[in-house]
């Protein structure tokens, strides 16, 4: 029996088709690797014509996984001794010859309907399919609209999972916890498979043994960056350091200039090429007078996502809307409420809780499915945490139940469920995340908070200034606390922190 091969590069990016660490680019890799299983047996779906390869490929401008089901189906109906199809992303680098070999042999032993490897990074495995079933899988994709992403293809076979055999192959190691994504998609995974690379790895097996020993491949350029565009507050909550760092929020009235605003997104986008920017480090971004301008500097950047969290007190009328309806899934809004009673919300966060839940109401009718109501979660509000869960559910939106997070033991611990895992881990923020205030310092964290003096709360130590001394620099700098945490050397207060674990985007 013949196998086939499916390249889907139908959201492959410059990063997929130029050279990778001095020989031949993602996608050529993974032509290559089809070749070497499907023979001539190779179609390829993309969403613009692709250099350098003479394969027959199928253009259309926008995918879904019921196009790419069909595409497969329709290949798969013109091949009649074929059995198989191999699904592979057109940017993973490092699809691995004997892992697709042992997934074959599976697959054909046990006659499954779907095959795959779990608990590998993405990328060294393909997917199998039996060509008897994508008949099936294609009239299922049509009763459901799926995304063309890296999952798609799972995300599609979830919607009646039971009705299909499924062979899984295990890694010997769970590296999913690493979050390590090795495929030409971005810069910042382009560099993480480079530096694999240059570590030496070639197959899956060398990535089991490697990634364990080299947390220092998790940290390239950040992911997600908070930047602080208010001074003031309309609310002083009563579990957040803020007052305790700057004495009563609701006096202050600072902004971040958006000119200013706008030279850290174009320095960012130099760095990161993509990111997520969450402009609530501290403060209410309802209180920048400009706010749409903010907006505008990262929709400006087609590969950058907004964050807004706020409070949901103190927006202009129409503000928040005219920005959610200008930039759609592109503008994620979290409000905190953090209690289901009056009481509750009073002592948490303060006043104008009414005007809280009516901007949550008024932003799920403009933005469905964009906008997440928040809990932090700790003994006060935990009575009432589940019946808050399932009201808003009800509401047709999102919801986040939030760790609650003491700041390294600045605030009393509140914490409900001890969630740190038994071994610890280099921190995650600083492997991703850069935080911005309002004048342009650089913190080693958004956390990293100590007593000063004065028992003000303040921040322990600086990696610099973003406007002043460039971003990169500051982001450059910050990796000597990253260095000290794979030493297993903790800087202050990063000991006593429990946030080292939890990830942002
Ligand atoms: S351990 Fe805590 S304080 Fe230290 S860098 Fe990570 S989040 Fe910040």
């Amino acid at each position: 029996m013949e196998t086939l091969a499916i390249i889907n590069a139908t959201s492959v990016n410059e990063f997929a088709t130029r050279p990778l660490a001095g020989g031949p680019s993602a996608l050529a890799r993974a032509e290559t690797l089809a070749r070497s299983v499907a023979g001539g047996n190779i179609l390829v779906l993309a969403s613009s014509p692709l250099p350098d390869t003479g394969l027959p490929t199928v253009l259309k401008p926008s995918w879904s996984m019921h196009d790419v089901l069909s595409e497969a189906a329709a290949f798969a109906s013109s091949k009649p001794e074929s059995d198989t199809v191999l699904y592979l992303q057109g940017d993973a680098p490092f699809v691995d010859a004997a892992l697709t070999d042992t997934l074959l042999e599976l697959h054909r032993r046990y006659r499954a309907e779907y095959t795959f490897a779990d608990g590998y990074p993405p990328g060294f495995a393909p997917e199998l399919l039996a060509v008897k079933t994508l008949p099936n899988l294609v009239g299922l994709a049509a009763k459901h609209d799926v995304p063309v992403d890296r999952d798609g293809l799972f995300a599609v076979i979830q919607k009646d999972i039971n009705s299909y055999d499924i062979e899984t192959h295990l890694s010997p190691v769970d590296l999913r916890a690493y979050r390590f994504s090795p495929v030409c998609d971005s810069k910042r995974n382009a560099l993480s498979a480079e530096r694999l690379w240059n570590l030496g790895a070639r197959s899956a097996a060398d990535a089991v043994r490697l990634l364990p020993v080299h947390p220092e491949l998790l940290r390239t350029v950040p992911a997600f960056m908070w930047v602080q565009v208010a001074e003031g507050c309309p609310q002083a909550c009563s579990y957040c350091p803020y007052p305790m760092m700057v004495g009563d929020p609701r006096s202050l009235s600072g902004v971040m200039p958006t000119d200013r605003f706008e030279r850290l997104m174009a320095d960012a986008e130099a760095l990161c090429d993509d990111l997520v920017v969450d402009v609530s480090l501290w403060g209410e971004p309802s209180l920048h007078p400009d706010f749409q301008k903010i907006a505008d500097s990262v929709m400006a950047r087609p590969r950058f996502t907004l964050i807004v969290e706020t409070s949901g007190v103190g927006w202009p009328a129409g503000a928040a809307e005219a920005v959610a309806k200008k930039a759609g899934a592109r503008v994620q809004w979290i409000v905190s409420l953090d209690d289901e009673d009056d009481a509750g919300y009073r002592s948490l966060r303060g006043e104008r809780r009414d005007e809280a839940i009516a901007f949550a109401d008024r932003m799920i009718g403009v933005s469905p499915g964009n906008v997440h109501v928040q809990a932090v979660r700790m003994r006060d509000n935990e009575p009432r945490l589940e019946s808050f869960y399932r009201g808003w559910k009800k509401r047709g939106d999102k919801v986040i139940v939030q760790k609650y997070d003491s700041f390294a033991g600045c605030l009393p611990d509140r914490t409900v469920a001890e969630l740190s895992p038994l071994d610890r881990l280099p921190c995650r923020h600083l492997a991703r995340d850069i935080a911005v205030l309002i004048d342009g310092r650089v913190p080693n964290c958004k956390h990293c908070l100590v007593r000063g003096a004065d028992s003000r709360l303040e921040y322990a130590g600086s990696a610099g200034n973003a406007f002043d001394d460039g971003l990169e620099t500051t982001w450059n700098r910050m990796g000597a606390w990253y260095e000290r945490h794979l030493a297993s050397d903790y800087p202050e207060p990063c000991g006593r922190c429990d946030e080292y674990h939890t990830f942002n985007a």
